[in-house]
């Protein structure tokens, strides 16, 4: 008897160390930075963003509150903002300077290292969800062009045609930004007036963003993800810096989970979100001091801007943007949420 009471009692004290181990869950999710004024904003817009994150970020939380993986909660909080036509992405996504829909995403594994990134795709409807599919289905992490849209349909992605993606507000951008000057792209996150001049040569008309996505589960396991249509008005075969795993996207369980919007190719220069966790794992910076350096002085100095969100693996967060604003919003590891929009 004195044994079995012995071991209930050892078995209860297992159980809840168990249970004190699980970390609390925290999501963050961004739908892209640039040029977003609150004068340039009407009320019923406003809501319909703030809609808009709110209904992501419920998608990814719920994931993770039923205890699931970090990664499946950044695909269900992207695809969400992915059939969302506010954002550019999937459904929203920009168009080129041929007039296409070009889209990149990627998805990073912290626990693992593993990821899967697909570039220039036209008819998946979510992209994220193909960039999943390279990184659990393939021996690559990169697929680009017609090659990933034939990947994507073997692994029973959703495809459509790519009349799918047009949307008027999009198209309207595309011939406004030719008008002014055909050489130039485009950031697509801002609600300003068509040739709204903000600080770099070639004003940009960015009316929406770009979406993001990065989380840490119960088990501790961090993941990130980022989907895009690009630029508006980019030249053909350009890809930015969303599926490109380092710059756009990063996630390893040792650091953090960042996802990142802004002009991409400085991004790509700056290696972006691998640089966010190298200076916290070799300069032992915190998330916020890494994330805010990269983006407020590094980003700024070499004249790009934009982005990003990250969480590190004690569920610290950190949403660092030069832009005049950034649709964000996350839920912290004491339950809290906020749904930001302006800096
Ligand atoms: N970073 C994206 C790109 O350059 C654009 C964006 O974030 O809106 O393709």
């Amino acid at each position: 008897m004195k044994y079995i009471v012995y071991l209930f009692a050892l078995l209860s004290f297992t159980t809840s160390c168990v249970a004190q181990q699980q970390t609390k869950p925290v999501l963050v999710i961004h739908g892209g930075a640039g040029t977003i004024l609150k004068s340039n904003m009407t009320p019923e817009k406003e809501k319909a963003y703030r809609q808009a994150l709110d209904e992501a970020l419920a998608a990814g939380y719920a994931v993770l509150t039923k205890g699931g993986a970090a990664l499946d909660a950044v695909e269900a909080a992207i695809k969400v903002l992915e059939d969302n036509p506010l954002f550019n992405a999937g459904k929203g996504a920009v168009f080129t300077n041929e007039g296409k829909n070009e889209m990149d995403a990627s998805v990073m594994d912290g626990k693992t290292l593993k990821a899967g990134a697909v570039a220039g795709v036209t008819t998946i409807r979510n992209p994220i969800t193909a960039a999943r599919a390279v990184m659990d289905k393939s021996e690559h992490v990169m697929m680009a062009g017609p090659g990933a849209e034939k990947f994507a349909a073997q692994q029973g992605c959703v495809i459509v045609d790519p009349s799918y993606f047009f949307t008027q507000d999009r198209w309207d951008a595309l011939q406004r930004v030719k008008a002014e000057d055909s050489t130039k792209t485009r950031l697509d996150h801002d609600g300003a007036k068509p040739g709204a001049s903000i600080k770099q040569p070639g004003n940009r008309d960015s009316k929406y963003g770009t979406v993001g996505c990065v989380a840490l589960d119960v088990h501790g396991n961090l993941a990130a993800g980022t989907s895009t249509g690009g630029m508006t008005n980019k030249k053909f075969g350009r890809i930015g810096d969303s599926p490109v795993i380092g710059a756009g996207t990063y996630a390893d369980n040792n650091t953090c989970a960042v996802s990142c919007t802004g002009w991409g190719e400085f991004f790509i220069r700056l290696v972006m979100a691998k640089s966010v966790s190298d200076r916290m794992e070799l300069a032992h910076e915190s998330l916020d001091k890494a994330a805010t350096e990269m983006i407020m002085h590094k980003l700024g100095q070499l004249g790009g801007d934009g982005g990003l969100i990250a969480v590190d693996r004690d569920g610290n967060i950190s949403m660092p943007f030069n832009t005049e604003g950034m649709y964000r919003a996350y839920i912290n590891a004491d339950g809290k949420k906020e749904v930001l929009i302006y800096r």
